[in-house]
């Protein structure tokens, strides 16, 4: 009789937060500067420097820890980390170790069973990142890029309490989703702002012991997460049921290839010789503060879904659409408190809105054009002063550069309101122009109209109601 095994996950996540500087320096966290621009003594590991707290690190890794219902730690330090690799330039990381900043936390997903589950954090620490190793594959040489040295994470650590594939994603969905939400960081796997460490193991349906886990590196995309989890499960059910067992190793999945190889195993796992750093002092965080942070935490996506439901006429998909970026709801938002309606605002954003992003590569939280522009639009589609597709054009001007869509609409002369009687006058013209149609309709052919509207929606240059137009000619057609 075959065995039936269960998955175990626990992740450890970096999140770079968005501090405009670095955890210890002044320098700035900007992405993209050329090499080595955003660099000072004391990112850099010069000997004699000395690091600096930057304020707003603690007050974000305490926000994201409330946020996920930690325990906040009241008297909380750094330890150093020693290693040696050339992008670590003081030869160890400032982390830490015995007094993280926040511990015992949960955040709810909705289990493999459809039920909520609550998913415990460990712990939350506070920590630098890295500098990056840059390999020229022409000359064969490395270079070294110290822009991100010094850039503030967090590395939130759960429980292992992740049963598939589909639970590990919900659980990163919440923890992107409300950190996005407090305005700590993007979290954008794909660029590295968001960065997943998954130790797995496998253990026989019904036991309590924990088997040997595996720690995959590397996975930059939900996609890959779940690949790697899947080849992950595989690989270590052959490796149990042949008696072969797991090793306790480190490993670095390739999502090219769609395969995972051991980067390290327990053996030769480093010992980091951790003590606290003398350089810096503790770190005391009143109760004060503590309630301050608290009382800044915004509306979260979950209770956002609720009051959408309640107070909108939408379907839940676009609510999940919307909210699921936080620069979509605030859009949304603002549109409505404009006097937008409601489920035009969420038509113009599940609809004009996604297809321009995709068709020029914006991720939402790159989006810049306001709600107010968004809402005017929406009033002048209302009032009829332009039609639809002239309103796709202008939406077009809008999101591209934020135009003001009255001001848009008059300088290039799209209104359907031109001269009065125009539209008559062009009917008319139009239907002068066609006795063939005319002779057609009467015989009752009704379709012959058809070749009419052509003819008006040309001369009125496309800046005219169809539905208007139809009724125009109908009436005149009637007069023959
Ligand atoms: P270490 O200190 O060796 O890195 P931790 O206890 O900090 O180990 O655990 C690291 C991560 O591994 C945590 O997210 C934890 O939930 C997870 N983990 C620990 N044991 C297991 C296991 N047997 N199977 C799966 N995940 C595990
Ligand atoms: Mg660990
Ligand atoms: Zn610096």
């Amino acid at each position: 009789m075959s065995k039936d095994f269960e998955t175990v996950i626990g992740l450890e996540v970096h999140v770079e937060l968005n501090t405009k500087t670095k955890i210890f320096c002044g320098c700035s966290t900007a992405f993209g500067g050329a090499p080595n621009t955003h660099v000072c003594p004391v990112c850099s590991g010069m000997p004699g420097s000395l690091p600096v707290l930057n304020k707003e690190v603690v007050h974000k890794a305490i926000a994201v820890g409330l946020a996920l219902n930690c325990d906040i730690t009241r008297n909380s330090k750094f330890d150093r980390k020693n290693y040696f690799y050339p992008d670590n330039p003081q030869n160890y990381q400032i982390s830490q170790l015995y007094y993280p900043i926040c511990r015992n936390g949960w955040v709810e997903i909705t289990g493999d069973d459809g039920n909520p589950k609550k998913v415990r954090i460990h712990e939350i620490h506070m920590e630098e990142d890295a500098g990056k190793l840059i390999h020229d594959n022409f000359t064969g040489e490395t270079y070294v890029d110290l822009n991100r040295s010094g850039v503030p994470l967090i590395e939130i650590v759960s429980e292992p309490d992740m049963r598939s594939a589909d639970e590990v994603v919900a659980y990163l969905e919440k923890l992107r989703e409300t950190i996005q939400y407090l305005g700590a960081s993007d979290c954008k796997l794909n660029e590295g702002s968001m960065r997943a460490d998954v130790n797995l193991s496998i253990r026989e349906r019904g036991t309590e012991e924990f088997g040997t886990r595996t720690e995959s590196k590397n996975l930059n995309s939900f996609r890959a997460i779940k690949r790697c989890i899947e080849h992950e499960t595989a690989r270590q059910t052959d490796a149990v049921v042949s008696g072969e067992g797991v090793t306790q190793e480190t490993r670095r999945w390739d999502d090219e290839k769609g395969y995972s190889y051991p980067m390290r195993s327990k053996e030769d796992a480093q010992d980091y010789r951790y003590f606290p750093d003398p350089d810096l002092v503790p770190i005391l965080v009143s109760q004060e503060w503590i309630d301050e942070i608290a009382s800044e935490a915004p509306e979260f996506r979950d209770a956002k879904k609720i009051r959408y439901k309640e107070e909108y006429d939408l379907s839940d998909y676009d609510i999940d659409q919307i909210t699921g970026e936080k620069r979509l709801a605030d859009i949304f938002e603002g549109a409505v408190a404009e006097g937008a309606d409601p489920k035009k605002a969420a038509n113009w954003l599940m609809v004009e809105t996604q297809r321009l992003m995709k068709e020029t590569g914006t991720d939402a939280d790159k989006l810049t054009f306001s709600p107010a522009h968004l809402a005017s639009l929406i009033g002048l589609v209302d009032r009829k002063e332009i039609n639809s597709s002239v309103a796709k054009t202008v939406f077009e001007a809008v999101f591209r550069e934020d135009v003001d869509p009255e001001a848009y609409v008059k300088e290039h002369d799209l209104s359907m309101k031109g001269a009065d009687g125009a539209l008559e006058a062009a009917v008319k013209k139009a239907v002068d122009m066609s006795p063939k149609a005319v002779e057609d309709w009467k015989a009752g052919k009704t379709k012959a109209a058809g070749a009419i509207v052509g003819l008006v929606m040309r001369e009125m240059k496309g800046k005219c109601d169809p539905a208007e137009v139809n009724r125009l000619i109908s009436e005149e057609l009637a007069k023959r």
